[in-house]
């Protein structure tokens, strides 16, 4: 089996240390580097930045524990552990795919023909035979008419880390996931923040309940949120950026950064030479297997229109190397996209899985919810942040865990427990009967299973 993977995201590089294992020939073509955007420009940079701003929190802590402690921020120290991290995460990668035989081509892929794929490196052009292609090329930031942006003072989410100084005032246009994280990051850091949200709750997709505890989080810090306005134009003057909203009001600051979506890479992969078809947002439509309506052409990753989460796209990945080898193909072993756990890495971090309560209610489900603060957690007030709860959803009639919220430190980790009980359908009888750690804040798990 020949598998020709283009992009080497987590979906890309996943597929290929898998399908090299399962005994599949692998290349993988990559024109930046193994470990894709994920790694280079979203997840990792952007949780370096926001851990340098929860050690400063933690130094402001520190000082109702009995410690005094110089909080300066080194913004060329940062830029390096950034870079270190990155290229300590990329090298694990080659090394990986290097032990599993997997052949890495450094160029830019496109497709010739439903089996022929044809590769631009620094050397010339070369094409490739394969039995199965998987084109997982990811997504790039999506940039409005009205927004010039100059990479400078209006910027994308990718070019605003590391900055070359902490702005004055950032103005964040987009109140999603990406939108609070760039809020949160850059208002830890000391910046003064404005929020552009265009409905009345940030986060307007989550609980309303988890979506207040940030808002007051970020109103008790001095960020000014500009509610029911969307932003409809952008001007920079010198070094003065100028935002309207479409309501007619006007902010002014020293930067803008815009965290409005993304769009696929899928413009110059050379699909109708395969026939492989997109829809009206240029994504890849894809059945349970990940196959595109070319059955040999799978798509994952971003570009499926899936869920944007690298997590969710390493899983895709695995999925699409098994089903190639003929793996794992019945309808049990599905990734099922409802299931995924995510989080928002805010002060206090948010994560949830599964079933949302409005959205329950909305369908007229029948519903046990049960929350327990962190306030009353022997871990949390150790640790000096009690901030928090967490909600579990479950059946009133079987006790299966449905779903479930956790707001509060190290959230983010804390919800893989919930995860593996709404995947598992454990049921919170399971979760009350496991022989928990004390102190710890799992407990409070147990405690809001009970
Ligand atoms: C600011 C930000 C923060 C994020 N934080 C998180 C987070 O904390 N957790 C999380 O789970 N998700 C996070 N995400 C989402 C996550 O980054 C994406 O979902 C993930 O990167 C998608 O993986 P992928 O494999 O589809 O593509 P990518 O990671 O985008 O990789 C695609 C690769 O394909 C290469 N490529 C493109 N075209 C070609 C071509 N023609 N030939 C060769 N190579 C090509 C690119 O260079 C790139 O390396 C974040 C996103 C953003 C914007």
């Amino acid at each position: 089996m020949n598998l020709v993977i283009i992009g080497g995201g987590p979906a890309g590089n996943t597929a290929a240390t898998v399908g090299a294992r399962l005994g599949a020939k692998v290349t993988l073509i990559e024109d930046t580097v193994v470990g894709g955007a994920a790694h280079l420009h979203d997840c990792v940079p952007s949780k370096a930045m926001i851990a340098t701003g929860g050690a400063l929190g933690e130094l402001r802590r520190a000082a109702g524990m009995g410690l005094h402690a110089d909080g300066r921020l080194d913004l060329d120290a940062l830029r390096v552990r950034i870079l270190d991290i990155e290229h300590r995460l990329q090298r694990s990668v080659e090394t990986l795919l290097e032990s599993q035989g997997v052949r890495m081509i450094h160029g830019r892929g496109r497709l010739k023909g439903p089996h022929e794929v044809i590769v631009e490196t620094a050397e010339g052009i070369e094409e490739l035979k394969a039995d199965a292609v998987l084109l997982a090329t990811g997504s790039r930031a999506r940039l409005p008419a009205w927004a010039p942006v100059d990479g400078v003072r209006v910027l994308t989410t990718r070019q605003a880390y590391p900055p070359p100084e902490i702005p004055s005032h950032l103005i964040v246009i987009g109140s999603g996931v990406t939108g609070v994280e760039f809020t949160h990051m850059f208002s830890s850091l000391g910046s003064t923040v404005t929020l552009v949200v265009s409905r009345q709750q940030v986060l307007p997709r989550k609980d309303a309940e988890v979506a207040a505890v940030l808002e007051d989080d970020f109103l008790r810090r001095g960020v000014r949120l500009l509610k029911g306005a969307r932003a409809e134009r952008l001007e920079r003057r010198g070094d003065v950026v100028q935002v309207r909203t479409d309501d007619g009001r006007f902010v002014e600051g020293s930067h803008c950064v815009l965290a409005i979506g993304s769009i696929p890479n899928s413009d110059e992969l050379g699909l109708d030479a395969a026939g492989v078809t997109v829809d009206e947002h240029g994504y890849i439509p894809i059945n349970n297997h990940m196959q595109s309506n070319v059955k040999h052409i799978y798509a994952a990753g971003d570009l499926s229109g899936k869920l944007p989460l690298s997590s969710v796209a390493a899983s895709q990945g695995r999925k699409v190397a098994e089903h190639v080898m003929g793996l794992h193909t019945l309808e049990h072993r599905h990734l099922n996209y409802e299931n995924a756990a995510s989080a928002i890495f805010t002060e206090p971090e948010i994560a949830d899985v599964g079933l949302g309560e409005a959205e329950a209610f909305a369908e007229g489900r029948k519903l046990r919810v049960t929350k327990v603060p962190f306030s009353a957690n022997a871990k949390a007030l150790i640790s000096g942040d009690p901030r928090g709860f967490v909600k579990i959803l479950s059946d009133p009639a079987t006790g299966v865990v449905l779903g479930g919220s956790i707001v509060g430190r190290n959230a983010a980790e804390l919800i893989s427990v919930l995860a593996v009980a709404v995947t598992c359908r454990l049921r919170v009888g399971d979760i009350v009967d496991s022989l928990l750690v004390h102190p710890a804040l799992a407990e409070s798990l147990a405690e809001a299973a009970e």
